[in-house]
């Protein structure tokens, strides 16, 4: 069985007493593969030390993330392009826009976003979209610069079957992680609607925990809570779920 975490930030600080114990765990679990969504250039040099220890485990997106989008933007973008020119990474990622925290750069954060799906296509690379209480403003950019060669990842998708329909009509997969083990978390609900193509796994480690870790320190080896679930959801066994969500992921990052 081999498990992909589309979505984990294991360089995150959070890790930094036990890295490789947590990474252990993971592999000792199934994880083999992780995506690696950058945040913004404090994060860079972590993202990388990581990548050397892991380096055939471990993969690399750039971009700026939404609540990275401040008053020093343009030079924030600058440095993802000059990376994006330097060396090759899997995605454009995460991007998007979240309203969640602070409303008042909506308009900045459009353009970070739009600036970086231009980009994302240049490279013919998929994106990976954040998005957080900013659906409609999402699929606006989306509809926007929607043609054959958008495509990627909703990552921590927590919408409705109506917007889960949408995201994909972008041709988008579903990033499935802990909220779907949370007793109100809602997609579990409709997710059998959506066919087992569009789903792809994570964790947003060490964010979002599954049940029974709700409220903790999330890492990859929890996966398998979502990967259980989903079999109960789906009516599969979990090796089947690993096996057609790795197949999924390797389709959007092209390894
Ligand atoms: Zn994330």
């Amino acid at each position: 069985m081999i498990v992909t975490d589309t979505h984990t930030h294991l360089y995150s600080e959070q890790f930094n007493e036990d890295r490789s114990e947590m990474m252990q765990r993971a592999f000792d679990a199934g994880v083999s593969r992780f995506f690696i969504p950058a945040i913004d250039s404090s994060y860079n040099n972590a993202m990388f030390a990581l990548e050397k220890s892991y380096p055939d485990h471990v993969f690399l997106m750039m971009g700026l993330h939404p609540t990275s989008v401040k008053e020093n933007y343009l030079e924030e973008l600058n440095i993802v392009k000059q990376w994006l020119d330097k060396r090759d990474f899997y995605a454009v990622g995460e991007i998007g826009i979240d309203l969640y925290w602070d409303k008042s750069l909506l308009k900045q954060q459009q353009e970070a976003f739009k600036i970086q799906i231009a980009w994302a296509k240049e490279k013919e690379l998929p994106i990976v979209i954040h998005c957080r209480e900013a659906f409609d403003e999402v699929f606006e950019v989306l509809e926007e610069v929607n043609d054959d060669k958008l495509r990627g990842i909703f990552h921590c998708f927590t919408g409705n079957l109506e917007q889960a329909k949408q995201a994909i009509s972008y041709n988008m997969k579903l990033g499935i992680g802990g909220v779907v083990t949370f007793k109100n978390g809602k997609i579990d609900q409709f997710l059998n609607k959506i066919a087992l193509e569009y789903i792809v796994l994570e964790t947003d480690s060490p964010y979002l925990a599954p049940t029974p870790f709700r409220g903790k320190r999330n890492e990859s080896s929890y996966i398998i809570n979502v990967l259980e679930k989903l079999a109960t959801i789906y009516n599969l066994s979990p090796v089947e779920i690993a096996n057609i969500t790795t197949e999924n992921s390797k389709q959007v990052f092209g390894i």
